[in-house]
């Protein structure tokens, strides 16, 4: 078993306490992610101390902004290897989550992860935003919606807030430049009815390391016409 003390000491400061046996479930998530990641290409970070701060620390971040508690429905649109969803449902464990990618394989990882760790009220949906964001089953559905690593916040508004109850949050976690993308994204929050809360701006614990995350509320529904379809928005952004 690793040592998750910076973890465990980072959350308690929210008021988030961790069990031993969220923990393990950290550990054999860990376990499982260094050993697929022998064949398949999931993360490029793999020491223990840098997964903790920059994967599992890092994901656990909006508990700084977002009230985790209760079973809220959260879509993780570009889950990748499960950053931030797998790690916020061992951490926040009401949460009713659907980590989605457009890629199988890392899905297939992340169902396997699931099955090991006995999860539930968490699904994984592999499709491509632009398409999944008209299904009437996931559009306008979710309560939060976060986003890591994915794309420039213009295009990443397109491929999140449809998925977006009126009313709810999108979290864009983004690293030192935030504050750029904000400002390219005005119009893409204008068109998709959202606007920002807060920009939230900080150093990741024992490093120098800079995240900003970027908060939005769905204001109201965002026109039929967006998503456009796959490739659009990264093309021709907002
Ligand atoms: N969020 C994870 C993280 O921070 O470690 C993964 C980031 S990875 C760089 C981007 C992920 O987004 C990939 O797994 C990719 O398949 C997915 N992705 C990119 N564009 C997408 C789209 N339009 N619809 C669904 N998934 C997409």
């Amino acid at each position: 078993m690793h040592d998750y003390s910076k973890l465990i000491s980072y959350l308690s400061e929210y008021g988030v306490s961790v069990s031993d046996d969220q923990i393990k479930k950290l550990d054999t998530y860990y376990e499982m992610m260094i050993e697929t990641n022998k064949s398949l290409n999931l993360t490029a970070i793999t020491e223990f101390d840098d997964v903790l701060i920059k994967h599992y620390i890092d994901s656990v971040t909006i508990v700084r902004d977002i009230d985790m508690s209760g079973n809220k429905s959260l879509i993780d649109v570009g889950t990748g290897a499960g950053f931030p969803g797998m790690v916020l449902k061992i951490i926040f464990p009401e949460l009713n989550i659907t980590l989605f990618d457009s890629l199988q394989k890392r899905l297939t990882f992340l169902n396997e992860v699931i099955s090991a760790l006995n999860l539930t009220g968490i699904s994984t949906y592999h499709g491509r935003a632009e398409e999944a964001g008209h299904v009437s089953s996931m559009r306008e559905q979710y309560d939060l919606c976060v986003s890591r690593a994915v794309a420039n916040l213009p295009v990443l508004c397109e491929l999140c807030l449809p998925f977006v109850k009126t009313g709810g949050i999108f979290i864009a976690y983004k690293s030192d430049k935030g504050n750029i993308e904000l400002e390219s994204a005005s119009h893409a929050l204008s068109v998709l009815n959202a606007s920002l809360i807060k920009e939230d701006t900080f150093t990741l614990p024992d490093s120098d390391m800079v995240r900003d995350l970027l908060i939005f509320s769905k204001d109201s529904s965002c026109p039929k016409s967006y998503p456009r379809k796959p490739g659009t928005p990264s093309k021709k952004p907002l």
